[in-house]
């Protein structure tokens, strides 16, 4: 059987001009078709990760379709990292730079307690802002991150460099 990255990369659909001129966007929609493959992704991080975390933090929206079977295969807890103005608890935010403007990541007060082990999780690491938002997030109520994991990373942009010391652990690289 091919390997894990080439099963993916032969699915993963380049989009180009989206959302905006010049971004070639890596739609993993074909993925999710797949039954198998999401299955694949899943065990591919269970096993990295399995008795090592005790939370999943994934990031709206691709990050919560990722992270929600990581979690419940590991017997971790799931913690959605929201866009503003979803989360009705309790919060803490953290604001970061867009190419235009900034974006920011919420997260209930109460998501993560101190000292817990930490998963990220996303579809894709481009240039780290919002991992490193995450990353923040999560560092704020006392968790210790284990790693970040993507399906997919950018390696012509930054998101490596700019989420260290943090590991960044990834499927498919372009
Ligand atoms: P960044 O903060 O620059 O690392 O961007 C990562 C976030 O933006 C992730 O949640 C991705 O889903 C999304 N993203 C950035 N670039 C792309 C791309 N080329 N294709 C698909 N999603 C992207």
């Amino acid at each position: 059987m091919p390997s894990l990255e080439t099963r993916l990369t032969s699915v993963i659909r380049d989009v180009p001009d989206f959302p905006k001129p010049g971004i070639v966007f890596k739609d993993i929609t074909p993925v999710l078709a797949r039954p198998d493959l999401l299955q694949a992704v899943t065990d591919y991080y269970v096993e990295r990760y399995a008795g090592k975390v005790d939370a999943v933090v994934g990031m709206e929206s691709r990050g919560f379709i990722f992270g929600t079977p990581i979690a419940l295969a590991l017997g971790a807890a799931f913690v959605p990292a929201r866009k503003p103005g979803k989360l009705p608890y309790s919060r803490i935010s953290e604001e970061y730079a867009l190419e235009y403007g900034t974006a920011r990541l919420d997260m209930h007060t109460d998501a993560i307690l101190p000292g817990q082990r930490v998963l990220i999780v996303d579809d894709l690491i481009a240039t780290g802002g919002t991992a490193v938002a995450t990353a923040k997030l999560v560092e704020r109520l006392g968790g210790t991150i284990v790693a970040m994991a993507f399906v997919i990373e950018l390696t012509f942009l930054p998101g490596r460099a700019a989420v260290a010391p943090h590991i960044v652990d990834s499927i498919v690289r372009y």
